[in-house]
Parts: C-alpha cells; sequence; structure tokens
C-alpha cells in the first residue's frame, strides 16, 4: 500500500505540528485533520474533545507531591499544547495562580537552573552590548505588544537571583493572559543579563548566567537605554513592564523613561492602584468616602512613598486641594515621623513632610495623628503590635488596617490579630494571604491586596488601545473600577477585594474602564470604537482549540 501524500498546507504537518505548542491539539485532532496533516497513527485513534484534556491535565497534577513539581508540569504542559494550559488556569485561577505566579514561582525562580526544560523568552547579556537589535529579531512573533523585563536583582523578597529570575517575567505574562485574556503570541519574556551579586549562583555548576559581579553606574544605564531604544526599532507597538528591578535602578528607570516610551514598573503604580482601591473599598465599610479618611503609613521606602502619591492625585480628583491631599497622607519610618524639619528626606517623601513636632514612637503618632487608617509596609513583621491596633480601635468605630508588607512573617500583624484586638471592627487588607478567622460566631475572610488585580487590566486597556505612554491617572481609574466591583454582600463580609475565582470578569470590566479612559484622552494609537465593549470583547483571547485552515 502506497501512503497517502500529506497536503500542502500552511502548517507544520506530522510530528512538528505536535511539537508545536502554539497548534498542537494532540488527541483533540480531528479525524479529518489527522488525515490533512499527516497524523493517522501518531496518535492514539480516539478522539477527544478538550474537556476530557483538561481532566486528564487535573489528574496529572494531582499525582505530583509538591508544589514545585506541580509548577515544572504546568512549564511543561504549556511548552507542549500552550491552549490546554490556558484553559486549566482560566478554569480555576484560585487554584492555578498560586502555582504558576507566587508563592510557587519564588522557590522556581531560585531553582530555575535546575529545573530548566526548555528555554522560554530572550536573553539579552551584557557581552552582547551593541547587538541587542539583532538578538530581538530572532524572536519568532514581530508584533509583540507586551514585554516584561527584569534584570533579576530583586526578585520578589528572595534578593538578586540573576537570569534565574527568568521565572518572574514568564509567571507574570501568563497572568496578562489568564487573569485579564492578552493573547499570549504578543507577549514576551526579557532578562537582562548584567552578572549577579549573589556568590552562591556564581558557584553553582547548572546557573546559566553570567558568572561575574554585576555590571553597575554609566555601563548598566547605556545596556538599559541600548535595551528600550532596541524594543523601539524592533517592536514599535510594545509597551515594556519593569518588573523586580533593585530599588537603586527602578525609580529612575521609570522616571527616565515613562515620558519617552510606552512603560511601567508594577511595583511601584501597581502596588499603588492595588492599595488604592483597597482604601477605597474600605472607606465604603467605614460608611465614609475616601477623601473623608486620614492616613498614616508605617514605612517611608518605595511602597509607601508610591501609594502616597497615587493616593494624594486621587483625593485631588475627589475635590481636596493639592495641599490638603498631601496632608491626608502622613509617613513614619525607622527615624519617626517624616516632618519638614527632618534632614536628608527623598524627592518621594518631601510632598509628605508635614509641618509637625518630631515623633519616634508610631502609638504616639497615632494618638496625635488620629489616622484612620494605617497603612504598612516597613517590612518589620509584628510592627502593628496589640498597642497599636488597640489605639486605633480606640479612636475609630471601623479601624482600617492594612499590614501590606510581604513574606507572612514580615507582615505588621495577622489577620486574626487585627480582628481579635478590636473586637471584630477591623477593616483589614494584607499584602500575604490568610486564612480566614472564626471569633465567636462570626466568620471574617481577611482581603490580599494582590497586584493582579491590576497589571492584567491595564495591560489589557494598554495592547487593545495601543496607548503610546503608561500614566498614573490609568491607574487611579483602574483602582476606582476595582473598588466598584465589589458587592456590599462581599463588603458584608469584609472583603475588600473581589474573590480571586472572578479574577477574568472582574480585569475586563477594569479593563473597559482604563480603555475608556484612554478613548475619552486621546491617548489611544487606534480610533475609538462606536461599540467599546464588543471591541474589547473581541480583543479577549480564549483557549479553546480552533480548526486548522
Ligand atoms: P523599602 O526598603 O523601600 O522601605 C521600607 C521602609 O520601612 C523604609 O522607609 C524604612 O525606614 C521603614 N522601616 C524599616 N524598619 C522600620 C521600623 N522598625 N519602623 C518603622 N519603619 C521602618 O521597601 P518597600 O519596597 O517600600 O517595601 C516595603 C514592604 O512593602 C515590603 O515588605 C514589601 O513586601 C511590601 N510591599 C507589598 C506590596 C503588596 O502587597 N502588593 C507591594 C510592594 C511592597
Amino acid at each position: 500500500m502506497t501512503a497517502k501524500p500529506t497536503p500542502l498546507t500552511n502548517h507544520p504537518t506530522g510530528v512538528a505540528l505536535l511539537r508545536d505548542p502554539a497548534l498542537n491539539r494532540s488527541t483533540a485532532f480531528t479525524e479529518a485533520e489527522r488525515e490533512k496533516f499527516g497524523l493517522v497513527g501518531l496518535l492514539p485513534d480516539r478522539v477527544e474533545d478538550e474537556e476530557v484534556r483538561l481532566q486528564r491535565v487535573l489528574v496529572q497534577l494531582d499525582y505530583k507531591p509538591t508544589d514545585l513539581e506541580r509548577y515544572i508540569f504546568l512549564s511543561s504542559l504549556r511548552d507542549n499544547d500552550e491552549t490546554l494550559y490556558f484553559k486549566a488556569l482560566m478554569s480555576d485561577p484560585a487554584r492555578f495562580l498560586p502555582l504558576v505566579y507566587t508563592p510557587t514561582v519564588g522557590e522556581a525562580c531560585q531553582k530555575f537552573d535546575q529545573i530548566l526544560r526548555r528555554p522560554a523568552g530572550v536573553y539579552l547579556s551584557i557581552t552582547r552590548k551593541g547587538q541587542l537589535r539583532d538578538l530581538l529579531r530572532n524572536w519568532p512573533h514581530k508584533d509583540v505588544r507586551f514585554i516584561v523585563v527584569t534584570d533579576g536583582e530583586r526578585i520578589l523578597g528572595l534578593g538578586d537571583l540573576g537570569i534565574n529570575g527568568m521565572g518572574i517575567p514568564i509567571g507574570k505574562l501568563a497572568l496578562y493572559t489568564a487573569c485579564a485574556g492578552v493573547p499570549p503570541k504578543v507577549t514576551l519574556p526579557i532578562t537582562l543579563d548584567v552578572g549577579t551579586n549573589n556568590e552562591a549562583l556564581i558557584k553553582h555548576p547548572l546557573y546559566l548566567g553570567l558568572r561575574q559581579p554585576r555590571i553597575t553606574g554609566a555601563e548598566y544605564d547605556e545596556f538599559i537605554d541600548e535595551f528600550i531604544m532596541a524594543v523601539q526599532d524592533v517592536f514599535p507597538r510594545a509597551c515594556i513592564q519593569f518588573e523586580d528591578f533593585a530599588l537603586p535602578h527602578a525609580a529612575p528607570i521609570l522616571a527616565r523613561y515613562r515620558d519617552k516610551v510606552c512603560c511601567f514598573n508594577d511595583d511601584i503604580q501597581g502596588t499603588a492602584a492595588v492599595a488604592l482601591a483597597g482604601l477605597i473599598a474600605a472607606s465604603k465599610i467605614v460608611d465614609g468616602a475616601l477623601k473623608d479618611q486620614r492616613f498614616l503609613f508605617l514605612g517611608a521606602g518605595t511602597a509607601a512613598t508610591g501609594i502616597a502619591a497615587l493616593l494624594a492625585k486621587a483625593l485631588e480628583q475627589d475635590g481636596l486641594s493639592a495641599a490638603e491631599a498631601k496632608r491626608r497622607c502622613w509617613l513614619f519610618d525607622i527615624g519617626g515621623l517624616i516632618q519638614s524639619k527632618r534632614e536628608g528626606l527623598t524627592l518621594f517623601q518631601q510632598p509628605f513632610a508635614h509641618e509637625h513636632a518630631p515623633l519616634d514612637n508610631f502609638t504616639a503618632a497615632i494618638e496625635v495623628l488620629k489616622p484612620t487608617a494605617i497603612i504598612g509596609v516597613s517590612g518589620v513583621g509584628k510592627a502593628f503590635d496589640r498597642t497599636v491596633i488597640e489605639t486605633m480601635a480606640k479612636l475609630n468605630e471601623r479601624p482600617i488596617i492594612f499590614p501590606y508588607s510581604n513574606p507572612t512573617s514580615h507582615s505588621e500583624c495577622t489577620a486574626e490579630e487585627a480582628y481579635r484586638w478590636t473586637d471584630g471592627r477591623a477593616v483589614f487588607a494584607s499584602g500575604s494571604p490568610f486564612q480566614p478567622v472564626y471569633l465567636g460566631d462570626k466568620t471574617f475572610l481577611p482581603s490580599q491586596g494582590n497586584n493582579v488585580y491590576i497589571f492584567p487590566a491595564v495591560g489589557m486597556a494598554i495592547y487593545a488601545t495601543e496607548a503610546a505612554r503608561v500614566t498614573d491617572e490609568m491607574f487611579i481609574v483602574a483602582a476606582r473600577a476595582l473598588a466598584e466591583q465589589v458587592t456590599p454582600a462581599q463588603i458584608a463580609t469584609g472583603l475588600i477585594y473581589p474573590p480571586q475565582s472572578m479574577i477574568l470578569d472582574v480585569s475586563l470590566n477594569v479593563a473597559r474602564a482604563v480603555a475608556r479612559y484612554i478613548f475619552d484622552h486621546g491617548l489611544a494609537g487606534v480610533p475609538t470604537p462606536d461599540d467599546l465593549a464588543a471591541y474589547m470583547a473581541e480583543k479577549v483571547y480564549r483557549p479553546a482549540y480552533r480548526p486548522l485552515a
């Protein structure tokens, strides 16, 4: 018997088709497709639909003994069948997000060189300085719209992980798709290899990055500059998200490029927006508006000054004068209250250095300033002790208590402490997740201020509108749109953010609001559509097997 010739198609055929993660449908290829693409005999005869294939994923996942094994399994699934990977993630975000992103991605990054299967994304090494455009051109997709880039220096709370940090851009971009429908083929994870100061990595036989200390100073700045310009040339419609750069680089890089190219920093802007959303929702619970609150931050670093700056802008939008808006925000750091006589304040702290006598005790600051909300971004575990929390409870019927420091051991207090020491009156959200708290016959559901509520949605809006710049106002719109989606029933249980199980719908609502703002303010790169909802819906990636032409 002579074999039937495989017909000409635009796609790879046979084994090559089964190895293409964007096209592979494995046992879901139909009989006709198997005939057409030379697959007969390369697969078991039974044709399955995607639901059965998803069932097999869940069975295999259950065989894995640890979350790191589940991370590895899901990464391999993505290398094999991208549609099924995203179908799994989107079928149960609350279960899958912690496996493909925090907390599991932390351990995955620490061991990235050991668990590597198939490399993904683009690695740009300082040794290739002068050639970055050519390297970017090696990426097979030409219409890249979203780049997440890190230099691996401050990966989560884990410090310098060199190019092992690649797990972060990969994971973050997966969330753009899974949580807000940004099509995976327009996303590109990039890691810049400028060396590492992590001695253990340099000595590890499996480490894949440069075995030299980090490049700094002018050489580092020139490299970043070349990278930014190369992206503009090769992927002119791409938005760049800076991720997990160390503090001395993060703010200056953002400041240098935010008005020149389409870019943002999630650690700074995303964090501020998610905190702002929480404070807006919390204000509803305490029966007031945002502009009725007074805020005292423990910590005056990147997170605190970023949140305070966005908060002050939002308060101004709500009708306060610029001076009054800033006066609602007070910062207290390791040196005590930030006040106008303090020396050595940074540019970001100065707007919140109000006239006041020095104070070096946080509880005393609460007694004097009478905040309605305290926000912990100090990284100091247990800093909101019983005295702090009871003082807030004495001054406020519903004290807003947000310990935002990560990880859990650095949280300024636990959910249980906040609820117990306020007799259940606290309005609580934290940076790290906490289990429900039971006090008497009442159940409290602590909220987690996770950036995942913001950046995928803002990303979707930028992708859909082709905005040329990312502004703070877009993040304020996102924060308000997020806060609006917390229902009265959820508020009654103490929730400040919508449940993660609803993340796609929530993100698409936020994305629409941000897109509306972008179009209304003439910031879009495409004409305003007649029907924004239909336009946005059409842009959303939905993982489903589509027939191959
Ligand atoms: P940072 O180093 O820039 O700032 C830390 C600040 O805390 C400094 O102002 C320091 O003076 C102050 N501080 C240190 N010890 C103190 C003490 N004993 N009393 C009072 N103040 C003290 O760090 P950062 O980037 O601003 O991050 C701070 C924390 O916020 C981290 O734990 C981080 O995990 C958390 N964070 C959470 C989120 C989120 O939940 N989405 C996002 C970003 C940062």
